[in-house]
């Protein structure tokens, strides 16, 4: 079985965005691969964050993922920093990685804005860290939405590279693709993101999302219930391409278009629809939260798995790099 890596950042609430462009798609390769999958607190670092609410957040993400169908006894899931040595392969990978390729990613760019950072070694190096997480592993697939995908490119980049200068050590990792379009914010301007507060989150009660799906911004061309509708360029639309059947999405583009449905009409309809589905999702999550130790024995047993592969790999690349000599005993 080949083996697919994919991580998650604990810096906020997991929400629609995640599970429409990863979580849901992860659940799908459960029995085909050999998935393992990351809560990646090392990356939520790079932005500031609040340390007293980290190990909360892991947990919520780690209950979220479950909730929402990732079964561990299908795959491994683990934090991050529980596998240390994804730290020490990062630095040696930094050491192949141009200055300029870092410099030219656009999460670098937009993030430094977005947090006002000036300069950050850790976001510069986000790419470095996630090539690492990938090739600690060895995994040959990489599921990943369009907002990943530069990142993705310049992973494999430094495994060609590492590979020609040390190798060959690992497999060049390949993208797995998912279909869902971008999810943007409930701004409508930016990508859902944990970090821009402007998400619905996928365990929020029925009322706190429709709370924020009322004023959730639709075609802003809109000006009128009585002016027809543009679905292409309406956000509402994309989040019902996830949770909405095809035959009541085509009447809802349908009627959109000729103005027969208002945005409040489509909105209700969503929510309905996103009920059916994070309903069951808070219910899994009620019940993995209540023995609390679970969820963390869950996540240790995960660790432990990685770790086994992380100190196998991580000889053959102290070797490969004469950080190790490969006649004497560790
Ligand atoms: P965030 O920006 O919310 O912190 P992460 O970096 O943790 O998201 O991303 C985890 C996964 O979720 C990635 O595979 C990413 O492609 C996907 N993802 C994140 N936000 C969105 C979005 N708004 N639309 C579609 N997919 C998304």
């Amino acid at each position: 079985m080949k083996r697919v890596f994919s991580g998650i950042q604990p810096s906020g609430d997991i929400h629609l965005g995640n599970y429409l462009g990863a979580i849901r798609n992860w659940v799908l390769l459960l029995d085909q691969y050999d998935c393992i999958f990351c809560i990646v607190d090392y990356h939520a670092q790079t932005i500031p964050y609040d340390p007293q609410a980290m190990p909360r957040r892991v947990m919520n993400a780690a209950v979220a993922n479950m909730a929402a169908g990732i079964d561990p006894k299908r795959c491994r899931l683990f934090v991050q920093s529980h596998v240390k040595e994804v730290t020490e392969l990062a630095w040696i990978l930094g050491c192949v990685t141009p200055l300029g390729d870092l410099e030219r990613m656009t999460q670098f760019k937009s993030k430094t804005q977005e947090h006002q950072l000036g300069s950050n070694l850790g976001l510069l190096a986000y790419p470095v860290l996630m090539a690492a997480d990938i090739l600690l592993y060895k995994a040959e697939l990489v599921p990943v939405g369009d907002d990943q995908i530069q990142h993705l490119e310049l992973a494999r980049e430094i495994c060609r590279k590492f590979d020609s200068t040390f190798g060959p050590v690992f497999p060049e990792p390949q993208p797995l693709l998912t279909k869902t379009s971008r999810v943007m914010g409930i701004d409508g301007k930016t990508k859902m993101s944990k970090s821009l507060n402007n998400t619905i989150g996928l365990l929020e009660t029925e009322e706190q999302v429709w709370s924020k799906l009322k004023v959730a911004v639709t075609d802003e061309n809109r000006k009128r219930r009585t002016d027809p509708g543009n679905p292409l360029v309406c956000n509402v639309f994309t989040i019902h391409q996830g949770f909405t059947q095809d035959s009541q999405i085509a009447q809802i583009d349908k009627e959109c278009r000729s103005a027969g449905i208002g945005c409040v009409d489509c909105k209700k309809i969503l929510a309905r629809n996103l009920e059916a589905v994070m309903a069951p999702m808070r219910e899994r999550a009620r019940h993995l939260e209540s023995p609390p130790d679970e969820v963390r024995q869950i996540l240790d047993e995960g660790a432990s798995a990685c770790r086994e592969i992380a100190v196998r790999v991580m000889d053959e690349v102290r070797v490969a790099t004469g950080l190790r000599d490969a006649r004497r005993q560790q």
